[in-house]
């Protein structure tokens, strides 16, 4: 029997009665002849209820109980959905960390998984039931409880869809990957099929659609996943290999508000000092994004790097020792504009075009990024829809 692993997000299952429908399409999948695992996130907007509530404690929550908190939210949905189709009439068992013993390297808020142990999963499945297991949540090999990062439910799936070599459906609230968030830009073409290095580039760049872990982990194991709407059969979008034919150069755009620019003006020009800032930031495992660095004048550079919003805190700790107080300037006012297409590999003349539209509409840049296949500018976040519609409709996404 072929194994599928459905994930259905938060809003799939904000109510009793969206759990319940969930049940019906779980089970028809079944009934189709497959094996089903489920993986399920917590009901509608439950893990910012938790978040909120542990602020009301403390203003800075200690990580390891945060995340005890935080995986609460799954093991609530999971139990529901698996008495949902029990009432049924189906048999169906929910499953944990510590059930499937999902081990991750232990670091509170954004895990990584490091192994799951299949046996778990695929013994019940013999036994006909459908396995439903609380997404986002692991173990560490201590037996505490730590979570993926937000969104890291998909991440689960994969990880599942990969171990078991099943087919993997992700089901959410959106009906597809679009080229451009709808709710940015309305006129946003949906795509038949992107490939992992685009949707990586997307998902990593602040497309919420899909967690961009989960997708390194599809490309790493050629694990196709399917992004489609809930409880629909409307035509969603294959993540997978794509191969490059006469791609149009951009297939689609990503911005994110959660990034602050950390700029240490008149610092030494010392590779030394470049590598002991790095090092310091990637010792609390906080993703950098873009880096720019002026020339030299005197001596003297400024730099500027991107971090999460969230770990500013850690990282002005941890970079405390490398300026002095009149040296920071802390920009949060950012956008991060990207665009991203495998066609860019082949294609030349893409930035030129980008630049020249936000040159004659006073789109003032503050740091660029490239790679093969995308193009990031952080501009101010009142640029945002304009920089957003005018490339869009440059280059017919
Ligand atoms: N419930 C978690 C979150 O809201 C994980 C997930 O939904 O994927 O981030
Ligand atoms: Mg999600």
């Amino acid at each position: 029997m072929a194994i599928v692993v459905q994930k259905y997000g938060g809003s799939s299952v904000a109510t009793p009665e969206k759990i319940k429908n969930v049940a019906k399409w779980v089970i028809k999948k079944k009934l189709e002849g497959n094996d089903v695992v489920v993986v399920i996130s917590a009901m509608g907007d439950t893990t910012d209820e938790l978040i909120d509530l542990a602020k009301k404690i403390t203003e800075h929550p200690d990580k390891r109980e945060l995340d005890a908190l935080l995986a609460t939210g799954e093991m609530v949905s999971s139990a529901l959905l698996a008495m949902a189709i029990k009432s049924l009439g189906y048999d169906a068992i929910s499953m944990n960390a510590f059930q499937i013993e999902l081990l991750t390297d232990g670091t509170y808020g954004k895990s990584l998984i490091e192994d799951i142990n299949e046996r778990a999963i695929l013994d019940r499945l013999k036994e006909g039931k459908i396995v439903v297991v609380a997404g986002f949540q692991g173990i560490t090999e201590d037996g505490d409880i730590t979570t993926l990062g937000r969104g890291g439910s998909d991440t689960t799936a994969v990880a599942i869809a990969a171990k078991l070599k099943g087919e993997c459906q992700i089901f959410t609230d959106v009906d597809g990957i679009y080229s451009v968030d709808p709710r940015i830009y309305r006129e946003a073409k949906k795509i038949d099929e992107i490939s992992y290095e685009e949707m990586l580039e997307l998902s990593s760049l602040g497309a919420q659609v899909m967690h961009s872990r989960s997708v390194e982990l599809a490309q790493k194991f050629n694990i196709p996943i399917y992004v489609a709407l809930s409880c629909s059969d409307i035509k969603g979008t294959y993540i997978r290999e794509v191969e490059i034919v006469e791609q149009k150069p951009i297939t689609g755009i990503a911005v994110s508000d959660s990034d602050v620019a950390i700029t240490l003006q008149n610092i030494e020009y010392d590779t030394n000092l470049l590598s002991d800032i790095f090092e310091a930031v990637a010792s609390k495992k906080i993703n950098v994004d873009m880096i720019s660095q002026t020339a030299p004048i005197h001596n003297k550079v400024n730099l500027s790097f991107t971090i999460p919003k969230d770990d500013l805190r850690d990282c002005l700790d941890v970079i405390k020792p490398y300026y002095k107080k009149d040296e920071i300037i802390i920009d949060e006012d950012i956008t991060k504009f990207s665009v991203v297409g495998l066609g860019m590999k082949t294609t030349s003349g893409v930035a030129s075009r980008i630049f020249k539209l936000f040159k004659q509409n006073d789109i003032e840049v503050k740091m660029i990024t490239t790679s093969e296949i995308r193009i990031t500018c952080a501009i101010k976040q009142q640029d945002k829809m304009k920089a957003v519609g005018l490339v869009a409709k440059e280059f017919n996404l």
